[in-house]
C-alpha cells in the first residue's frame, strides 16, 4: 500500500494553489462580500483544466483524468479558495452533471454538452428535488407525457444548484407515476426551451458563489433525442451519478478543514488569556486534536473511495460513509474553530463563521446524513 502522492499530483497541488491565489481569489472578492457567481471566472477555471476533471480529457494544469486527481484538485481548491461556493459549484458540475453525461449521454450529447462544459462555455445542472419529493426521490411527480415525436413535460424542480446560470439541465421526470422508480426517466434539456422557466438565484444561508434556483416546466415540448439514456432508466442513472457525487462533492471541505486547523492553531498560539496562550488550555488543544483527527479520517476515506472508482469497482457503501464523515466532520470542526476564535468569529463575516453556514448545507444535499445512515445500514459488510 502506497500513500504517497505522485509527482503529477504534487505539481497539481502546487500549481493550483498559485492559480487560485493569483487568478481566482482576487476576482472573486473584487466586489466585496457576499461574493456571487462570475462567468468569466468559470471560464478561467475551465482554461486551467478544472472542468476536465474526471473526464477522458486533460488540459491546463490537469494532466491526469482519474478520480484521485479529481478529489486532490477539489481538496486543494477548498484549501485555497476564499469562498466555498466556487469549489462546490465546480464539484457539482464535474461530479454530478458531467459524470452523468460521460456515462449515459449519446454521442451527440457528449459532443455538444460535455465538450462545451469542459471548455467552460456551457453550464449544466442536475434537477431531481421537487416540493413533495426530497429524500424520497422515488416520489417525483414531474410528468413526461409521450407525444408523436417526443415528450411534453410539466412540473417543478426546487433547490437546484447552478440552475440560474445553467444552459442545460439533466432533469428527472416520470413517464408512468404508477410504476414508481421504473417510470423515472432522465432528460437533457437546454434551458432556453419554450415552456421551461428558471427562477433565481434564491437567497440561501451560505455557499455564496454557487447560485441556486427553481425550474418550472409547463407543457414543455421536447424531441425524443432529449432523453438521457433509455426511457425508464432514470432511477438507475440517478443512483449511479449519486455514487460519483457523494465521492467528490465534499472533497473541497477536506481542504477547508485543513485551512481551518492552520488558522485556528495560529490564533490559539497568539491569543493570550489568563496570561497564557489559549493553546495551553487543554480544552482548546483537545479541540485542535479532534480537528486534526477528523481531517485524517476524512482524507483517508476520500482517497480510498476515489481509488475504488478508479479500479472500476462500485463504491456505494464507501461514498455514503464518505459523504457522512466529511459533512459531519466539517460542521463539527467549523463550530470547534469558532469556539477557538471566540467572539471574533461571530462578527465581520469571519471565514470560520461563514464555514458553519456552508457546512450546514453539506449535511443536507446529495442525501441528508439520516439517508446516508439508512444506506450504510442496508449495505453493512464486515471487512
Ligand atoms: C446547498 C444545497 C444544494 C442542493 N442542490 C440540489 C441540486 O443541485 N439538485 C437537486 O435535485 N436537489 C438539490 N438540493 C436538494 C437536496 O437534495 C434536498 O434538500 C435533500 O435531498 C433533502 O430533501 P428535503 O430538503 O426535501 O428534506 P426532507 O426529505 O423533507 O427531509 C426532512 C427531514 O426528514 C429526514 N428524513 C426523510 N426521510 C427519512 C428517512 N427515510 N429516514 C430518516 N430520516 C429521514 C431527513 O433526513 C431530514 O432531516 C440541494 C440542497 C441544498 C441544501
Amino acid at each position: 500500500m502506497d500513500y504517497s502522492l505522485t509527482t503529477n499530483q504534487q505539481t497539481l497541488q502546487k500549481e493550483l494553489k498559485t492559480f487560485v491565489q493569483q487568478e481566482v481569489n482576487t476576482q472573486l472578492c473584487s466586489e466585496g462580500w457576499p461574493v456571487s457567481f462570475n462567468r468569466d471566472l468559470w471560464k478561467k477555471c475551465a482554461d486551467a483544466g478544472l472542468l476536465s476533471l474526471g473526464t477522458k480529457e486533460t488540459r491546463g494544469l490537469v494532466r491526469d483524468s482519474d478520480f484521485i486527481t479529481m478529489v486532490i484538485a477539489l481538496e486543494t481548491l477548498g484549501y485555497t479558495c476564499s469562498d466555498n461556493g466556487l469549489p462546490f459549484a465546480l464539484a457539482t458540475q464535474v461530479c454530478t452533471v458531467q459524470q452523468s453525461l460521460l456515462h449515459h449521454g449519446s454521442v451527440e450529447q457528449k459532443e455538444t454538452f460535455l465538450a462545451g462544459s469542459i471548455e467552460g462555455i456551457l453550464i449544466g445542472c442536475h434537477a431531481m428535488t421537487e416540493p413533495e419529493a426530497g429524500s424520497d426521490s422515488s416520489n417525483i411527480s414531474m410528468l413526461a407525457t409521450p407525444t408523436n415525436d417526443g415528450f411534453s413535460l410539466t412540473g417543478e424542480k426546487i433547490m437546484i444548484g447552478l440552475a440560474p446560470v445553467a444552459d442545460y439541465c439533466i432533469l428527472f421526470a416520470t413517464v408512468n407515476p404508477d410504476a414508481g422508480r421504473w417510470g423515472q426517466t432522465a432528460f437533457l434539456i437546454p434551458t432556453n426551451t419554450p415552456g421551461l422557466t428558471v427562477n433565481g438565484p434564491i437567497k440561501k444561508l451560505g455557499l455564496d458563489s454557487s447560485p441556486m434556483g427553481t425550474i418550472t416546466l409547463s407543457n414543455c415540448e421536447i424531441p425524443a433525442n432529449y432523453l438521457l439514456g433509455p426511457q425508464g432508466a432514470g432511477a438507475a442513472i440517478a443512483n449511479h451519478s449519486l455514487e460519483f457525487e457523494r465521492t467528490c462533492i465534499l472533497a473541497s471541505q477536506v481542504g477547508r478543514m485543513q485551512r481551518q486547523l492552520e488558522i485556528a492553531l495560529d490564533h490559539a498560539k497568539s491569543r493570550k488569556q489568563f496570561g497564557r496562550p489559549v493553546v495551553e488550555f487543554q480544552a482548546v488543544s483537545h479541540r485542535l486534536a479532534d480537528m486534526r483527527v477528523r481531517i485524517e479520517t476524512a482524507r483517508l476515506l476520500l482517497y480510498k473511495t476515489a481509488w475504488k472508482i478508479d479500479q472500476g469497482q462500485r463504491a456505494m457503501l464507501e461514498s455514503s460513509m464518505l459523504k457522512l464523515i466529511i459533512s459531519e466532520s466539517f460542521l463539527t470542526s467549523s463550530i470547534d474553530s469558532m469556539r477557538i476564535f471566540g467572539g471574533y468569529s461571530y462578527i465581520n463575516e469571519h471565514e470560520t463563521g461563514k464555514d458553519v453556514c456552508d457546512a450546514l448545507g453539506g449535511v443536507l444535499y446529495a442525501g441528508t446524513s439520516d439517508i446516508q445512515r439508512n444506506i450504510i445500514a442496508g449495505l453493512i459488510e464486515l471487512p
